[in-house]
This record gives structure tokens, sequence and C-alpha cells, in this order.
């Protein structure tokens, strides 16, 4: 256990100045999207030894692209002159699409990939027949994804599985045009 509170001049950098640096770095799947606004870098920390511990969560266990972010997030900082970088993966708590954030949202629709919807619906104020109704409601209809296009709600699911694992395929029944949607998770 060390005592040392002073850290190394090199390594004079804050760690507001990397959460910067790491919201320059791009999802290899969805490139219009930073890692940070993904959410999927979850904690940053300057340890003692002037190394800096980077935590990120996958969009999903075992998602392929870990590796490559995880590479892509020690180049970026190296770049920057941070030499020791620490990555650390966190599995728990799992990530979920409501640590994306509302700028990421909106990259993600004009980038042409339907954002994660709602799913979640709070019956908590309802009671009885109303919150039965609701719930029968919400269990046998899919979530409505708009169209990222033309707006338009009706949009019908092609595929489970769109361009990566994390997304699923969507048609327009407006425009005719196909869409990806993030899933939720
Ligand atoms: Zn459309």
């Amino acid at each position: 256990m060390t005592t040392a509170t002073v850290v190394p001049a090199q390594a004079g950098i804050h760690a507001e100045q990397i959460w910067a640096w790491l919201g320059e770095v791009p999802d290899p799947e969805i490139p219009v999207i930073s890692i940070v606004d993904l959410g999927i870098v979850r904690d940053v920390q300057i340890a003692g030894d002037g190394a800096y511990d980077i935590t990120i969560t996958p969009t999903y266990s075992g998602c392929p692209a870990m590796q490559v972010i995880a590479d892509a997030i020690t180049e970026a900082l190296h770049a920057h002159g941070v030499a020791e970088v620490r990555l650390h993966n966190q599995l728990s708590p799992a990530w979920t699409t409501d640590w994306m954030s509302e700028a990421g949202k909106l990259a993600l629709q004009g980038y042409g990939i339907a954002p994660p919807a709602q799913q979640v619906i709070d019956i908590s104020g309802l009671r009885g027949g109303a919150r039965a109704a609701v719930s029968r409601r919400a269990a046998s209809s899919t979530p409505r994804i708009a169209c990222p296009h033309c707006g338009s709600a009706h949009t019908e699911i092609t595929s489970q599985f769109g361009s990566t694992p994390c997304k699923a395929l969507y048609k327009c029944l407006a425009c005719r045009e196909p869409f990806d949607y993030f899933k939720c998770h």
C-alpha cells in the first residue's frame, strides 16, 4: 500500500481529460457514436503509481468488439502521452441501453439506426384491471420503433439480428427503407 498522493509529472492529467479523450474514440461497430456516448466506459481512475485504470463494460457479454475497443482506448491514450493504461472488464452490472447518452441516441438516429426504445412500462401507479390491461398489451406487442429515415412508426422487424448481434433488422412500411435497430438489453 502506498501513501503517496503526488501523481508523477508525466501523468499530471486529470480524469476529466481522459474522459474527453475517450469521448473521441469511436465505437468500432457504429463509428458515429463514441465509446463514452455508448456508455461502455464506466470508470477512470488514476492509480497511486501514475497509471490510469479504465473500466469498461461490454454492450453484451461476449461482444467480439471488446478487444478492438480495448486496443483503441490504449492507442488513443498513448497518442496523448499517457504511458500507463490498464483496462478492466466489468461484466456486472450488465450494460444497459440506459447508459447511452442522449447525444449518442441522436447520433445513432442520424446514422440511420433507430435508437433503443423504452421498453419498460411503469404500471405501478395503476390498479386492478387497468394494470392487467397494460401488462397484457406490453407483453403482446414489441416496442414501436420509429423509422430513422422518415419517422414513421409503421415499421416491422425482419430479422432479430442486423449487421451485428446488438442490432435487429427492421423495415419501414412507409418509406420502404430497411434500417438497423439498436436492441434494448
Ligand atoms: Zn421510413
